[in-house]
C-alpha cells in the first residue's frame, strides 16, 4: 500500500474555477466526521488494510475547516485500522483559518506537510476566483508556516487568470519566493463547465487569455522558479531536491492508495489486475450510509488503457517512463511506428530514450499533451 486519501468535502465559499466536491453549509461537518470514522472502520478486514502506509494526504474541500477534535477523531480512526508506517502525512489549508496555534495542533497530530492554497497575492486576482483569503491573510499564513517549523510544505499558484499581466505573475512568484517554500505547485487556470467561471465564459462576460499567452506565463514559472532552485519534476510542480511529493507521485506511478470520504477515489492492484472504485458526490447519501455492504462501482481497468494513463502521467515526470516496466506490469509494447516517432522525437529535442527510459525534455515539456497524444494514437 503506498497512500491513503481524506475528503473532506466543505468550502467557506465556492471558488469561481473550482469543479471539486464540496459544500458550502457547515452544519453537517460533525455528522460528517461520524461517518468517515464509520467508513474507516468499516473497511477493516480488507486485504488492503493489511499493507503498511507510506502517505496520507487530507484534502477537500478545505480540511483546515475541521477542528482539531475532528481531526484527531480521524486519525485515531485511520491508526486503529491501518498499519500507518507514513513518512509524509499532508493536509490542504486555506490561508485564512491558519493561526499558529492551528499549526501546533497539526504538528501534533502528526501532519508534518502542508499544502497552502494561496494562488495568488492580487487582491483583484483573488477577487476574481471567488477565494475566501485576502493577500495579507496569504502571507500571514506562510510566515505560521516558517514560525511552526514546518519545514516540507507546498504552495499553489494559479496563472493563466484574465487580466493577469506577465508583470504581475512575476510579482506573485517574487513574493512567494521570499518564505523560501521547499515546494510549488502552479497550474494555468482551467475553465471547468460547471463552474462560475464555465458559465461566465460560455455567457462571453469573461474571456481567458489565448494559449499563446498562457505558455509565455508557463515559461515565466519554470524559468523564476528553475533560478530560485526549484527543479520542476513534474509540469506543474517544482521542488527543491528531496521535497517531492510523495503521495501525488505516487498516483502517477500508479501504486496503491484508498480513498475515503465522499467522491474519494480509490486504486488498488488485486492478484488478477487493477481496480479502480469511487465513492458518489453526494453528501447526504454519504451521510446514510453503514459502509457494510460490497462496493457496487468497482471497476477492473484494462491494462491497454491503464499503461496509456502510465505513459502519460510518467512523460509529464522528470523520471520519465520506464518501457521495460510498462512491458512487464501491462503488458504494453511500443510498435514500430512508435520507436520510429521516438527517435524523430529525440532528433527534435523533444525527448530522450536512455536505454529503457523516456524522458520529456525541458523543450518537450512544454507541449506534453500534444505529444502524448501523438505517441499513443500511433497504437
Ligand atoms: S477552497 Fe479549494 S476546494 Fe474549496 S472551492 Fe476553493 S478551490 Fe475548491
Amino acid at each position: 500500500m503506498s497512500g491513503l486519501y481524506i475528503h473532506i468535502p466543505f468550502c467557506k465559499q465556492a471558488c469561481s474555477y473550482c469543479d471539486f466536491y464540496f459544500l458550502t453549509r457547515q452544519q453537517l461537518r460533525e455528522p460528517f466526521v461520524d461517518s468517515l470514522v464509520r467508513e474507516i472502520e468499516n473497511s477493516r478486514g480488507e486485504g488492503y488494510t493489511e499493507e503498511p502506509v507510506k502517505t496520507v494526504y487530507i484534502g477537500g474541500g478545505t480540511p483546515s475547516l475541521l477542528t482539531e477534535n475532528q481531526l484527531s477523531r480521524i486519525f485515531d480512526a485511520l491508526r486503529h485500522v491501518f498499519d500507518i508506517q507514513a513518512e509524509e502525512v499532508t493536509m490542504e489549508l486555506n490561508p485564512d483559518d491558519v493561526t499558529i496555534d492551528y499549526l501546533r495542533q497539526l504538528r501534533n497530530l502528526g501532519i508534518n506537510r502542508a499544502s497552502m492554497g494561496v494562488q495568488s497575492f492580487h487582491p483583484e486576482i483573488l477577487q476574481f476566483m471567488h477565494r475566501a483569503h485576502t493577500r495579507e491573510e496569504a502571507m500571514r499564513a506562510l510566515d505560521a508556516l516558517q514560525k511552526t517549523g514546518f519545514s516540507t510544505y507546498t504552495a499553489d499558484l494559479i496563472y493563466g487568470n484574465p487580466g493577469q499581466t506577465q508583470e504581475m505573475l512575476r510579482r506573485d512568484i517574487r513574493q512567494l519566493l521570499e518564505y523560501n517554500p521547499p515546494h510549488i505547485s502552479a497550474y494555468s487556470l482551467t475553465v471547468e463547465p460547471n463552474t462560475r467561471l464555465g458559465k461566465q465564459v460560455d455567457l462571453g462576460r469573461i474571456s481567458p487569455p489565448d494559449d499563446e499567452e498562457v505558455s509565455v506565463h508557463f515559461d515565466i514559472v519554470t524559468e523564476e522558479l528553475g533560478k530560485a532552485g526549484l527543479r520542476q519534476y513534474e509540469i506543474s510542480n517544482f521542488a527543491i531536491p528531496g521535497k517531492e511529493a510523495v503521495h501525488n507521485s505516487n498516483y502517477w506511478r500508479h501504486e496503491n492508495y484508498i480513498g475515503f470520504g465522499p467522491s474519494a477515489h480509490s486504486f488498488h492492484w488485486d492478484g488478477h489486475g487493477a481496480v479502480r472504485w469511487k465513492n458518489k458526490p453526494d453528501l447526504k447519501a454519504y451521510l446514510e450510509m453503514d459502509f457494510s455492504g460490497i462496493r457496487e462501482d468497482h471497476e477492473v481497468l484494462d491494462l491497454h488503457s491503464l499503461a496509456e494513463e502510465r505513459l502519460m502521467l510518467g512523460l509529464r515526470t522528470v523520471w520519465g517512463v520506464n518501457l521495460e516496466r510498462l512491458k512487464s506490469r501491462y503488458g504494453y509494447e511500443l510498435n514500430s511506428s512508435q520507436t520510429e516517432w521516438i527517435e524523430i522525437q529525440s532528433g527534435a529535442g523533444n525527448l530522450v530514450l536512455n536505454k529503457y527510459t523516456l524522458t520529456l525534455t525541458k523543450q518537450g515539456f512544454r507541449i506534453a499533451d500534444l505529444l502524448t497524444v501523438d505517441l499513443l494514437s500511433r497504437n
